[in-house]
């Protein structure tokens, strides 16, 4: 049962119906999904969504669309890890990870194209279109295929290898368009003026959000049915960190967590960080940017949801922070290193971002913070590559071997005692 009411207009609060539409007509605002709490509350409990399927559509009566209907390759309820070895090196003793570099495209984006495909299925439309800067390609490439749709994807021409392939292998009509993300952007507005498909991020976008949301509410669950204190999280338009934000307001409303003060905290590239350098202002007005950054997947230099990821950090007391190319590769290792997960640069982002929201006492040592790893990093090999020590390059003998290594660890091992 989806109790998705009306969209509503997050400015003048006008509603409409639920349809394929993203701006208000009377003031241009953004549309939001809106459901109908009060008959939810009862019906969805702790035990009806455990007996749910270990994906996302778990949480199904919160989303736009019934779980029966859903275009589902398997997305999400991915671990939320424990990080003693990355909370020592940072000085945080009560530190979680969310891995969402295991869904099914390796990125969080398999949670909003899953919502906006089904919708867009509902709403029976032929064509899954996208703008994208990388991961949202590879998603609705991919759920595209699954759902029998025909999929049209624009990115810009300049991104990593491994986003591209990850788009192609699934075979849309994949167009790298010359000029940044932005550019892409509005040349797929006003394709999407011409042509009658479903651009999950621009048409479609009010319903996409808030398959957001359920990194809030799996979270949530994943502590034993507790908000997180402090919620980490990278921004490129300013989406994902409020409709986490928005996904633990709802269980708390329903009666299923208690309620938290969770403060959400958002870190950008320095390279691209027009949400960031307004925090930074004390201003609501986002300067756009053109970006220059290796975090490709988080280079929007004109953020649709800029100005609401700054009302939810102003308003939960948490901050937001920029972090330069160095540091994002650095945060990448560091992760790698002490937890054992490769995340793409948009991991590296957050991890780097940590680190300095700690030092700068902006995050405190004893929160339960939840750093969200939103995308994996075999996706963006050319980051990192440079500052990794190459494999020894020996002859298949213990000779080379242990001349290989002497050179490069000074000393041999101990060998067995005989
Ligand atoms: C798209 C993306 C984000 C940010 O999403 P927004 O909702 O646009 O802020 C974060 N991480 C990764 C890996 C992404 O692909
Ligand atoms: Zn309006």
């Amino acid at each position: 049962m989806s109790v998705a009411k009306k969209l509503r207009c997050r400015e003048c609060g006008r509603e409409y119906q639920l349809e394929p539409s993203n701006v208000c007509e009377f003031c241009f605002g953004p549309l939001e999904v809106v459901y109908d709490y009060a008959a939810l509350a009862g019906h969805v409990t702790r035990e009806r969504i455990e007996a749910g399927p270990p994906t996302m559509w778990r949480y199904a009566d919160l989303l736009p669309v019934d779980a029966e209907n859903a275009v589902d390759i398997g997305t999400g309820f991915t671990p939320l890890l424990r990080a003693p070895n990355l909370g020592r090196e940072l000085g945080l003793s009560r530190l979680y990870l969310k891995n969402d570099c295991v869904n099914p495209t390796w990125s969080f984006k398999d949670r909003v194209v899953s919502v906006a495909c089904s919708v867009a299925r509902d709403f029976e439309f032929d064509t899954l279109a996208c703008a994208s800067t990388g991961n949202l390609a590879n998603s609705v490439a991919a759920h595209a295929a699954r759902a029998g749709m025909q999929a049209r994807v624009f990115i810009p021409a300049d991104l990593e290898q491994g986003k591209i392939i990850g788009s192609a292998v699934y075979a849309p009509t994949l167009v790298a368009v010359d000029g940044s993300y932005d550019d892409v952007n509005r040349l797929c507005s006003e394709l999407g003026d011409k042509y009658p498909w479903a651009f999950v991020n621009i048409n479609i976008r009010p319903f996409y959000a808030e398959g957001s949301k359920t990194l809030g509410h799996e979270v949530c669950e994943q502590l034993g049915w507790r908000a997180p204190d402090h919620c980490i999280v990278p921004m490129a338009s300013g989406s994902l960190l409020t409709k986490i934000y928005k996904g633990i307001k709802e269980l708390a409303w329903l009666g299923l967590i208690d309620w938290n003060a969770t403060r959400m905290s958002g870190v950008q590239a320095l390279g691209c960080s027009p949400i960031a350098e307004a925090y930074e202002r004390d201003s609501w007005n986002i300067r756009p940017q053109k970006p220059k950054t290796i975090a490709k997947s988080l280079a929007i230099g004109n953020p649709a949801d800029g100005y609401y990821a700054l009302k939810t950090m102003r308003s939960t007391n948490g901050s937001a922070i920029a972090i330069n190319d160095e540091e994002i590769i650095e945060g990448i290792q560091l992760l790698a290193e002490t937890e054992g997960i490769f995340a793409e640069t948009a991991g590296g982002v957050v991890i780097s971002g940590l680190r300095r929201l700690v030092r700068e006492g902006r995050v405190e040592p004893d929160e339960v913070v939840v750093a969200f790893i939103t995308g994996a990093g075999l996706k963006t090999q050319e980051a990192v590559a440079p500052a990794l020590k190459p494999a020894l390059t020996v002859e298949a003998n213990i000779e080379s071997f242990e001349r290989a290594l002497e050179e490069r660890e000074g000393v041999l091992p101990l060998t067995k005692a005989v």
